[in-house]
């Protein structure tokens, strides 16, 4: 298989340790890829600095490595490619299709901003100008997606007022340099995929394939997350972790693999994944022991 056959990334946030829900992202993304033959990358998001833990990364690695979710080559970190994502920048700012935007928050309400800033003053955020029509793509488990660029999108920020990049430039970015050919990840992103599309147009590269899974939610249906204190993951359960993490991922691993190592267990996982029984599902509980009581 030549290198670029098939490239795909566990890409997470560093904002605090691994719940089930990033598990979910990573062992699909992770199946995905080998079993395609593929490499999977891990990336460290790191781009805002205050919303950070520190100890979240060593927990993620100690996570993934615990669950035997092992990465190809070096672990990139966001943090390090403020250069890459200045260059990206430029390349859209000399071609007018970035400027500069002095709007508030408030001054936008909650309308879309459309359109060069008529008087961009004091410090300025960059946004890219989308234009209008129709972004449209195919996502393997959602089907056809259709976003309005007018009314759903607007010019969105790339780069922020306080000079931190935004997850979208920086994320297209990696994801060109990287040579990614699919990403797999929580469709809780998936009104980020537009956005991400007129990107790798603005930037001339070849779009990956969109896959988004159904994200894990809590009794009250909101999707497990930091913010509402989803539980950390324990690396010493990792077994169990992965064991649950399949089974919600509708793979349907045999009983008898219950309690058998995370490699045994992905040894299983890899010939027998099955993405298409998630199509069409947005959002499925959590299992009990992962949601708040
Ligand atoms: N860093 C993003 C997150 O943790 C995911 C990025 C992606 O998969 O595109 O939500």
């Amino acid at each position: 298989v030549s290198e670029s056959a098939y490239t795909g990334r566990f890409a997470p946030s560093p904002t605090g340790p691994l719940h089930f829900g990033s598990l979910l992202a990573a062992v699909a993304s992770y199946l995905d890829a080998r079993s395609h033959q593929g490499r999977w990358l891990l990336r460290i998001e790191d781009l805002d600095p205050p919303r950070e833990d520190p100890n979240a990364v060593p927990h993620i690695l100690q996570t993934l490595e615990s669950c035997a979710l092992y990465w190809d080559g070096d672990i990139r970190y966001q943090s390090q490619r403020g250069e890459a994502y200045e260059a990206c920048l430029h390349s859209l700012t000399e071609r007018g299709l970035a400027f500069p935007c002095s709007c508030s928050r408030k001054q936008l309400g909650s309308g879309l901003h459309l359109g060069r800033c008529a008087y961009p003053g004091g410090e300025c955020a960059w946004r890219f100008l989308v234009g209008s029509g129709i972004e449209s793509f195919q996502d393997q488990l959602q089907g056809l997606q259709h976003f309005s660029l007018d009314q759903e999108i607007g010019d969105f920020v790339i780069r922020r007022r306080d000079h931190l990049w935004s997850y979208q430039l920086a994320v297209v970015c990696d994801d060109i340099d990287q040579g990614m050919t699919h990403v797999m990840r929580g469709i809780d992103l998936i009104d980020s995929t537009p956005r991400q599309q007129v990107l790798y147009r603005a930037l001339g590269a070849r779009i990956p394939v969109w896959s988004h899974i159904p994200v894990a939610v809590e009794r009250n249906g909101q999707k497990l997350s930091k913010q509402n204190l989803a539980l950390p993951l324990n690396p010493a359960a990792s077994a169990d972790n992965l064991w649950l993490a399949l089974q919600w991922l509708q793979q349907q691993p045999p009983a008898a693999l219950r309690g058998a190592s995370p490699a045994e267990l992905l040894s299983w996982a890899i010939p027998n994944w099955q993405p298409q029984q998630l199509a069409g599902q947005q959002q499925m509980p959590a299992p009990d022991h992962f949601r708040q009581p």
